[in-house]
């Protein structure tokens, strides 16, 4: 079992750079743009090679700090795994460009490769963006032609570097050797369909992906190329997964510091949920739009893609409490349908 402060007790390395965890792992940061600033990507050390989790949205200066200080990091050894712990650009951007210059292998979920082929497969594709377009217009969110950028898949595309040809499978249950160790692998939807994570539960250690993280909530959005309808419930029950492990794990996430206690991070966000879901149910006392609800909930001026978030992120509060009975849809022919709530006052 690892010591756990030696773990939280590394300091975090600067975007571009490394440091070193425990033997054979090493916590390397890539530089993303916009607020989230950077992403955590772990390097296991199999010998004659590496195994990387996550890699680095495709921009200019995350592919630089691959090509300049953390090549010195992989001294000479070539990346022959690159497990991706889901498809947001931030985790696999770089995938396709980091296995075609090292050989390596992707490896991902069912559900999230589906979602990179899929998004490949139908950028540019008029009725694939007919049909988000309607899914938006069901739910009163209007598409300018700024956020049919984000609608389309372009943006998205614009910051990854190619569909991994090449891509093995990994599901919940396997098991994946590497840096030493016999990581388990976890798939939780919620966040995205079917997220991994490696958990080392001889070490104590989780790679986490996006699933929880320590200083912010991750979004959990309905929108229309994903398949779960229900996912702030998928993501509500992969709590229930997460709070079965023991001993408690120490928590290595995408954004942030590795941290311990993962049990009352959970308890924090199962808090926030909560207390969305009651704001959400008051704004249905009146019949009241996904969108209209989340210009409530979300106010001051939005970019194309935040608005795009907050509306998926509101319309999953929405369809849980329709799931639970608090709301009921009322259709409209010819508009958007709107939500009411099924108790007075509730
Ligand atoms: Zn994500």
């Amino acid at each position: 079992m690892i010591d756990p402060a030696a773990i939280t007790g590394v300091a975090a390395p600067a975007p571009g750079a490394s440091a070193a965890l425990a033997p054979g792992r090493e916590w390397l940061r890539l530089p993303v743009p916009g607020s989230l600033r950077h992403i955590n990507v772990w390097l296991l050390d199999d010998g004659d090679g590496l195994t990387l989790v996550d890699t680095g949205m495709n921009v200019p200066e995350a592919r630089a700090a691959w090509e300049g200080p953390l090549d010195g990091v992989l001294a000479g050894r070539p990346l022959r795994r690159i497990v991706c712990t889901h498809h947001h650009p931030d985790h696999a951007g770089l995938a396709g460009w980091l296995a075609t210059r090292h050989g390596a292998r992707v490896w991902m979920s069912a559900a999230e490769y589906d979602l990179v082929e899929r998004a490949y497969r139908e950028v540019g594709d008029a009725a694939a963006l007919a049909a988000r377009r309607a899914a938006f217009a069901r739910d009163g969110l209007e598409v300018d032609e700024r956020s049919v950028r984000v609608l389309s898949g372009a943006g998205y595309l614009g910051v990854m570097s190619g569909c991994p040809a090449d891509v093995g499978i990994l599901a919940a249950g396997d098991t994946l050797e590497a840096g030493g160790r016999t990581w388990r692998v976890l798939e939780l939807a919620g966040h995205t369909d079917g997220q991994l994570l490696l958990h080392d539960p001889a070490a104590g250690l989780l790679i986490i992906g996006d699933q929880v993280l320590p200083h912010i909530s991750a979004n959990v959005g309905i929108y229309p190329e994903r398949r779960d309808d229900d996912p702030l419930a998928s993501y509500l029950a992969s709590f229930d997964a997460l709070e079965a492990l023991a001993p408690e794990p120490v928590v290595l996430p995408s954004h942030g510091e590795p941290f311990q206690g993962l049990r009352a991070r959970i308890r924090v966000l199962r808090a926030h949920h909560g207390a969305r879901l009651e704001a959400v149910e008051r704004l249905c006392r009146e019949p009241v739009t996904a969108a209209e609800a989340a210009m409530q909930l979300y106010r001051g001026a939005l970019d194309p893609l935040n608005r795009v978030l907050a509306f998926g992120e509101t319309l999953a509060h929405l369809r849980l409490l329709e799931t639970r009975g608090r709301v009921q849809v009322r259709e409209h022919p010819g508009g958007p349908r709107r939500f009411v709530a099924t108790t007075p006052g509730g």
